[in-house]
């Protein structure tokens, strides 16, 4: 496999002791041809050999291309760790992995509270394949010994997201990589889904994970413009082998995806920090409108998130992602109507962009988690994702506070009126 990334070894990987500079210099060479400071967007999908002898460093688009090398490179770096792998989109790397670790026999461990696509890959697809799998709660103290009483012979691989999109509960990493290596005596890996937070805020490798995953279409490029995924690991086995799942799959991130997802990393320290400073304020907001319209919010962030210990030992510097979600008092049809009454907050499927972005989670990207799936993780009918942007907070808070004040002044008047109150109304 002509690939540069099977040379490295973790120890000759360089350390930042700061993820500002890891973003901006880990992993970087100048293009040898060019000298071009920017990696070059290579848009070919082949590349020329001398002889038979001599082949090219990249043969391939397919296996790899000298755009995406220079991501996984950058994107290994700030995590210590080999060059990731990068894929087309996260739940195509999601695939690669679930492709490269299971084989039909073989089960799986997952949290419940878990991103919707990964719950249909896994229920809708996988299953088909006669790979078995069981949802396990495993936030809170419990968590732990949960995903060990649910670990059998046959598990080959434990699958957690933390905080999970979009209720934001946290699974202590460490315990639950302990807790897999001990049920499964070693047969099984732990791979934790660290979108919300990358490698910035949260470091899954550190705290016993084996493999990391990410949707980079998210926080990572975080301009809404390009789709993409990665794992990243320190074992180079198992990279090598998910390479060569890529190669036969034929998912890898298109270049110029790639390009974009490059220029996205340089600015994600600072702009995590921004976001989660933002997500702390408009939560902090949320909360002092809990009884007149709000009914609950989650963040991690917040004094009272049943998992503030952990939140503060698992993710770094007190910051923890941009992403808020709240129940709205009334159901659907107050949250319809708040979504509908937003002006400044854009109505989408995603997270992790400059824009602030709202989602109704039960109809949008949970839709095909069945109904009491999505109750037992708390996803309810008023429940409302919120990814805080890069705007002024201020216009946030005021964009939110006019829908809260649209939709709840409509119910009181239609209540005056002797009207349907807002939580009856259909
Ligand atoms: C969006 C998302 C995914 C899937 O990523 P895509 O790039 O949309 O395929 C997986 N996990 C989490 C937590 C996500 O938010």
């Amino acid at each position: 496999m002509a690939c540069e990334a099977q040379k490295f070894r973790c120890s000759e990987v360089p350390k930042f002791s700061s993820a500002e500079t890891a973003a901006i210099r880990g992993g970087r060479v100048a293009d040898p041809w060019s000298r071009a400071i920017v990696t070059p967007l290579v848009q070919s999908t082949t590349f020329v050999g001398e002889s038979l002898e001599s082949p090219p460093p990249h043969a391939y688009s397919r296996v790899s291309n000298p755009t995406v090398s220079s991501l996984e490179a950058r994107l290994g770096a700030i995590e210590e760790c080999p060059p990731a792998v990068c894929f087309g989109t996260g739940l195509a790397a999601e695939t690669a992995l679930f492709l490269a670790s299971l084989r039909a026999g073989d089960h799986l461990v997952l949290g419940e509270a878990i991103y919707g696509g990964t719950v249909r890959l896994v229920r809708e697809l996988l299953a088909g394949l006669g790979v078995s799998h069981t949802f396990v709660d495993t936030a809170g103290d419990e968590g732990p010994a949960r995903v060990a009483a649910a670990i059998r012979p046959t598990t080959r691989l434990v699958f957690i997201e933390t905080p999970a999109n979009p209720t934001l509960t946290l699974t202590d990493i460490h315990a639950v990589a302990h807790a897999t290596k001990r049920a499964s005596g070693g047969n099984a890996l732990l791979a934790v889904d660290n979108t919300f937070l990358t490698p910035v805020l949260c470091r899954p490798l550190d705290l016993g994970a084996d493999i990391a995953v990410y949707s980079t279409t998210k926080h990572i490029e975080g301009h809404s413009a390009a789709m993409g995924g990665s794992i990243s690991s320190r074992d180079e086995a198992l990279l090598t082998h998910i390479r060569w799942v890529r190669k036969c799959i034929g998912n890898i991130q298109a270049p110029f995806n790639a390009y974009l997802t490059e220029r996205g990393l340089a600015t994600l320290p600072l702009r995590l920090r921004e976001h989660s400073r933002n997500a702390q304020r408009v939560a902090e907001w949320l909360v002092s409108r809990v009884g007149n319209g709000v009914a609950s919010v989650n963040f991690p962030g917040l004094a009272d998130h049943p998992q503030r210990e952990l939140a503060r030992r698992q993710h770094l510097g007190d910051l923890h992602g941009g992403v808020v979600s709240f129940e709205v008092d009334g159901g659907y049809d107050a949250a319809r109507r708040l979504l509908a009454a937003l002006q400044l907050c854009s109505l989408v499927e995603h997270v992790g962009s400059v824009e602030t972005l709202v989602t109704h989670s039960a109809s949008m990207t949970h839709a095909d988690v069945p109904r009491e799936h999505r109750l037992r993780v708390g996803i309810t009918d008023g429940f409302v994702r919120i990814s805080v942007g890069l705007e002024n907070p201020s216009d946030v808070i005021a964009d939110l506070d006019q829908a809260f004040d649209t939709v709840f002044s409509e119910c009181e008047a239609s209540t005056l009126e002797g009207g349907v109150p807002c939580q009856a109304a259909k």
